[in-house]
């Protein structure tokens, strides 16, 4: 059987529409044999979707995706083939989701000063026992009226430098990257274009990423053009890191992303499904 790997997707246990069944069902329809269920900074969906993947015949690679600060920039770290019940995973999350309910308390006050009031309220009761992201209070921005669209809600007010944005300390890199190690996991660094690093911020980060046990870089991702992906695996290669290929999918709405639409991998560097399996036995 050929396998196709999707090693990036979110569920509604963070910022992501659909359930993990939804999720998984989807996937199965876009032949997806291996889905990673990387929610931001929680483990809660993954007994649900290991439970969907049984029946439907598919791999589910438990994975999460962790916030991180570094040199004060926010890198998103994928843990891909954790176990969800290490307790210094586990401990290490709580403490990220009581950081996200203190930032969401101050993305509100910032909305309050703008006579936009009861944000947290609402976001707190639409998130129920999900992780609170900023997608929350882009639909309440939107539900409320006050933003025409969902984007509109990072580009007036949610997105770095706008007037309810909070800059964060999330877990520094390093110790992110511990966790993942002490739950078994391989740490891979997420949409790494995505930050917008010049190249020698790039191999800072690189550097520093290694030496801290990362062992991945996603290469393909749901959005990348054919130059962005040569870019990548240009880091991959020369930084000596498995590849990783996944769609960070949220939401069946976005045309632009699906599960399991990604180009093929570069065939001359390690794929991270290689580690994984590893990682497994
Ligand atoms: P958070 O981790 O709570 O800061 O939320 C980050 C999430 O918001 C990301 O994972 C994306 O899903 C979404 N996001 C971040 N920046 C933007 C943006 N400029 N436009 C649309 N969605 C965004
Ligand atoms: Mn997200
Ligand atoms: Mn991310
Ligand atoms: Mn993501």
């Amino acid at each position: 059987m050929i396998l196709k790997y999707d090693l990036h997707s979110h569920s509604n246990f963070s910022d992501g529409k659909l359930t993990p069944t939804q999720l998984f069902q989807r996937a199965k329809n876009q032949q997806v044999t291996a889905l990673a269920l990387t929610d931001h900074d929680t483990t809660a969906g993954l007994l649900e979707a290991q439970t969907i993947a049984k029946s439907l015949n598919m791999q589910c690679i438990n994975g999460i995706e962790i916030s991180t600060t570094w040199e004060k920039k926010c890198l998103h770290i994928l843990g891909l083939g954790i176990n969800p019940q290490a307790p210094a995973l586990v401990e290490g999350i709580a403490g990220l989701q009581s950081l996200r309910h203190e930032r969401a308390r101050k993305i509100a006050l910032k909305l309050a000063k703008q006579k936009i009031t009861g944000a947290y309220e609402q976001v707190v009761k639409n998130a129920g026992s999900s992780m609170i992201t900023r997608c929350h209070f882009a639909n309440f921005l939107l539900d409320a009226g006050h933003v025409p669209s969902f984007q509109k809600a990072f580009d007036n007010y949610l997105a770095q430098g706008k007037s309810a944005f909070v800059a964060t300390e999330w877990v520094e890199m390093a110790t992110a990257i511990n966790w993942i190690q002490q739950a078994g996991g391989i740490p891979v660094l997420a949409h790494p274009l995505r930050y917008k690093l010049t190249a020698s911020w790039m191999r800072k980060l690189l550097t520093a990423f290694k030496q801290a046990g990362g062992l991945g870089i996603e290469v393909v991702t749901g959005n990348n053009n054919a130059h962005e992906i040569h870019t990548s695996y240009e880091y991959a290669k020369k930084f000596a890191l498995a590849a990783s290929v996944g769609s960070d999918f949220h939401d069946p709405n976005n045309k632009w992303i699906e599960l399991g639409r990604l180009a093929p991998l570069p065939t001359d560097i390690p794929a991270v499904w290689n580690l994984l399996s590893v990682a497994e036995e």
